[in-house]
């Protein structure tokens, strides 16, 4: 069996499409060997070993040890040098990579293959002893981090290694790590080593081979580490996809000032410009840019650089040039925007690693916007690109531009978005505080993957060290979380839990403002706005709408929210609730005298009252949607929550007088009616069964408004809609109200309004005789929470703790109320539908529940024939996107 893929010398054994196998990082490499790009030689190590690892007690395959040495020959062969050989060394790295890329999650270790013999060797090759001692150093440092664990104890608690090296460069008055000389670095490996045996009671491996396996089965290990796993509970990736370890020879960035490392990407994963953006150090290993050692400098000045600051195309005009050549070769190759890795050793170039870059979802709409353009990528192949979830972040509040702010301190435009936030400078509070229901801003001096939980709890993030590529900018933006990094006009203070910016001191708690796109911190709570939706985010969208078969409509129940969601494209109102407009102002106490009133007289008075309130919200809602159709739910939810509360004084004091009777006639009233299931009592239709008045005023109420606005003009298309109903009979009673208010109120006003009644599909019995009913129902639309809940049998107000303990060991897959159980809940929809259209072939059938906003749900309901989703306003995009999506 194959375990190792070696590439280098222009071959590899693997390509790109070898991810699971090779991971993201060795499938990349090879493919970047084989088209001639240069790429240090090396071997991949497949994820299978790193299953096995796991399957048999962390031991491994027994071929794979001679694989390894055959293929550490071949590397050794195109390098002319030998691993651990005295005279002539071949140092190598050993890097992770997963199927996915896990920035920072895994761990890397460089300069293997460096010992007290070697260096000599290296020294005598390259006659630089000063590089060789930083490279050594490094070396000691990394491997004992990643490999032997020294490493510091607690987040606050200093790293061991910086300490020995800020008291080196304090003993010798200087400042940078570049200043030190030789016989410095020398000392330090030394101390270093010193310092490990110390804490671990063993010396530091200095076998080239025992560091190699060491390093190969840190690797694996750092699979399992919390970080790692975290990361993947995030995101959703299995356990079991395992990671691949990439074994390559080593490039040096650190070799004089002819050298440098570098992160670039092939455009702007902050706004998707299409300019080539990066940064690199000269004189430096790789980790050095994205550790935010030193501030890093751009590649170019297409977007400015610092005063006094060169860049790569002034410094090193040739590399340069390559490198610009190498960017358009990825691309065109890749047909998307990569995110590389270089190292330029005594003016050669290498490349280390390409994968599709993490983006802002602003970035994700404008390069596949203008990809198409461009002719790289047809329209669905740039729908396919932005994951619908990540449009959530465009449709959200910016800072109010006319908003009055003090500015406090300016950094690094990180990841976009405006974050209003209470400061906390530990990822451990940050997770409390939000647990409490705070909104947080991390502060930090700079991130590093221990960080991950707090920054995914956290508004924004602010970071004093660090560049565009550090950990924190690159997290922040897959997360879509408002970052401003590298400020160092800030100054932060752990100690004393604070940071002060100029003259402010910021406490832990003080709430201060980011704006993620200008790399600004404001004092205090700044005012947000909404956004629109314009530019290429409407084209965006209008190739989505071209592409998708599926309607989107909203659930909406005000003027405001319809007009919002009309603006975000919605094509008509999928559910109008009635009875959140009961709950407004005063209106609940007509409410209440209507319910509780024992005869039909002073029950008459009290809709009386209620009458016109309903017309006027129907009015609103009618003109803000002129044009398209508005589905109004008849009064649906259960009697309690319409009545005051038995201890209530006041509320039963009031009403008594109101209706004229005692405090203890109303409480009597009140307790009659309470009920022991209310969710499965009076509600719903039931209700406008008990109280037919009831369903008859409100119809009145949508067909007066109706008439109304149809002599303004307006077009209306009112769809009436019956929920809860369980059985044919049910609705056949309401509908023949409805129809009969309808003919009255249309006679009356000389107006004729198109209108359909329907019906809600929300209990099993519905879904199960929708043949039945769907003779009577001119639409259907599936209440998918309801019918989850009462499907499950499973409370949906009660339930969400138990319903994430059951998802976080796995009984459930998913919560069923956000994301639809199809193999349950979703085979009562496929009967509702099929039964339904069997009697009625163009019966229109939708959905209502949360679910409709939901993208895997929208692909449900699409591959199940309904002919609209609808969701709540700012879902809109999404729930378009998604559908898009389905059809493709
Ligand atoms: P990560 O996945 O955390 O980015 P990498 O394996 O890419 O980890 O390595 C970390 C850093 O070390 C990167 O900057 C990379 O470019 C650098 N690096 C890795 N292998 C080599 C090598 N063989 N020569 C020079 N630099 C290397
Ligand atoms: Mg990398
Ligand atoms: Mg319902």
């Amino acid at each position: 069996h194959k375990y190792v893929y070696f590439f280098g010398a222009g071959k590899a054994e693997g390509a790109a499409d070898m991810k699971n196998l090779l991971g993201g990082k060795g499938a990349n490499i090879a493919e970047m060997t084989n088209i001639g790009i240069p790429v240090p030689s090396g071997f991949t190590i497949t994820t299978e070993v790193c299953t096995y690892f796991y399957d048999h007690g962390r031991t491994y395959p027994a071929e794979l040890k001679a694989q390894v040495a055959e293929a550490l020959a071949k590397v050794e062969a195109v390098m002319g040098a030998k691993f651990g050989d005295p005279t002539n060394p071949l140092l190598v790295s050993v890097r992770s990579g997963a199927r996915v890329s896990m920035p920072g999650m895994m761990d890397t270790v460089l300069n293997v293959g460096l010992n007290d013999e070697t260096v000599k060797g290296v020294i005598a090759k390259t006659g630089n002893e000063r590089f060789a001692y930083d490279a050594y150093r490094r070396f000691v440092n990394m491997y004992s981090d990643v490999v032997l664990g020294v490493k510091a104890a607690h987040e606050k608690e200093e790293d061991p290694f910086e300490v020995i090296l800020e008291k080196k460069k304090h003993a010798r008055g200087v400042k940078l790590d570049t200043e030190l000389s030789a016989q410095d670095l020398k000392e330090l490996v030394a101390e270093f080593k010193a310092m490990v045996n110390e804490r671990l009671g063993k010396p530091f491996p200095e076998a080239p081979m025992d560091q190699l396996w060491g390093g190969i089965s840190a690797v694996f290990e750092s699979w399992n580490i919390p970080r790692a796993k975290s990361y993947r509970q995030i995101h959703g990736f299995p356990e079991d996809w395992g990671t691949a370890v990439n074994v390559q020879s080593m490039v040096f960035g650190n070799m004089g000032d002819d050298s440098a490392t570098g992160v670039a990407f092939t455009r702007d994963p902050s706004t998707g410009e299409n300019y080539f953006y990066g940064e690199y150090l000269t004189n430096a290993q790789g980790e050095d840019v994205v550790a935010g050692i030193r501030t890093p400098q751009p590649i170019n000045r297409t977007k400015g650089a610092p005063e006094g600051m060169r860049t790569l195309d002034e410094e090193m005009p040739e590399l340069y040039k390559q490198l610009a050549g190498i960017r358009e070769t990825l691309e065109k190759h890749y047909r998307d925007m990569q995110d590389i890795e270089f190292t330029i050793q005594q003016g050669r170039l290498w490349m280390l690693q390409t994968r599709n870059g993490k983006r802002t979802p602003a970035a994700a709409v404008k390069i596949a916007v203008d990809m198409v353009g461009e002719g790289l990528i047809d329209k669905q192949t740039a729908i396919k690109r932005v994951e619908p979830e990540q449009i959530n972040h465009l449709l959200h509040p910016m800072l109010d531009p006319k908003a009055k702010r003090v500015k406090i301190a300016a950094g690094l435009p990180a990841s976009p978005g405006a974050a209003v936030g209470q400061v906390v400078f530990s990822a451990s509070d940050a997770e409390a505080w939000a647990a409490d229901g705070k909104k947080i801003i991390l502060v930090r001096v700079e991130t590093s993957p221990d960080d991950i939980r707090g920054m995914n709890v956290a508004e924004g993030i602010l970071t004093s060290r660090g560049g565009m590529t550090s950990h924190a900018a690159v997290v922040a933006r897959g997360m879509g979380t408002p970052c401003v990094a590298g400020c160092s006009e800030i100054a932060v203070d752990y100690a004393n839990e604070q940071f002060t910016a100029g003259g402010v001191v910021v406490k832990q708690g003080d709430w201060i403002s980011l704006d993620g796109s200008k790399g600004e911190v404001y004092q205090g709570q700044v005012a947000k706005v909404e956004p629109k939706l314009t530019g290429d985010f409407a084209a965006f969208m209008d190739w989505a709408d071209e592409i998708r078969t599926l309607g989107v409509r909203t659930n909406a129940d005000t003027p405001h929210d319809a007009s919002v969601a009309r603006n975000f494209g919605a094509e008509g109102i999928g559910l109008c609730r009635t009875e959140h407009m009961f709950f407004e102002g005063e209106r609940i106490k007509a409410v209440r005298e209507m319910i509780l009133s024992d005869d039909i007289e002073t029950r008459q008075k009290a809709l009386a009252k209620l009458l016109p309130m309903q017309r006027e919200d129907f009015v609103g809602i009618f003109r803000a949607m002129d044009g398209l159709p508005v589905t109004i739910r008849t009064l649906d939810p259960p009697l309690h929550e319409f009545l005051p509360h038995v201890d209530n004084d006041k509320d039963i004091d009031g009403l008594a007088a109101d209706m004229g009777l005692s405090a203890a006639q109303i409480k009597a009233k009140v307790e009659s009616l309470a009920e022991m299931n209310p969710m499965l009592g009076t509600r719903g239709c039931r209700l406008g069964l008990s109280f037919p008045e009831i369903t008859e005023m409100q119809a009145r109420a949508i067909f007066e408004a109706a008439c109304q606005v149809a002599k303004e003009g307006v077009k209306v298309i009112p769809e009436v809609m019956i929920p809860l109903v369980g059985h044919v009979n049910e609705l056949k009673l309401q509908k023949a109200i409805v129809l009969r208010v309808a003919e009255e109120v249309m006679a009356a006003a000389g107006v004729k309004v198109d209108y359909l009644v329907g019906t809600m599909i929300e209990l099993p019995r519905a879904a199960l005789t929708a043949d039945q009913i769907a003779q009577e129902a001119q639409f259907f639309s599936f209440g998918t929470n309801d019918l989850t809940q009462t499907t499950f049998g499973l409370s949906r107000d009660d339930t969400g703790k138990m319903l994430a303990e059951y998802v976080a060991s796995g009984i459930l897959p998913k919560d069923p109320f956000v994301s639809i159980d199809e193999e349950g809940v979703g085979q009562l929809v496929r009967i509702g539908v099929e039964k339904g259209r069997s009697v009625n072939a163009k019966l229109k059938v939708g959905i209502c529940g949360e679910h409709g906003g939901d993208p895997a749900s929208v692909d449900f309901c699409h591959r199940v024939g309904m002919n609209y989703v609808s969701c709540s306003p700012y879902r809109v995009p999404i729930a378009r996107l998604a559908a898009a999506q389905a059809a493709l």
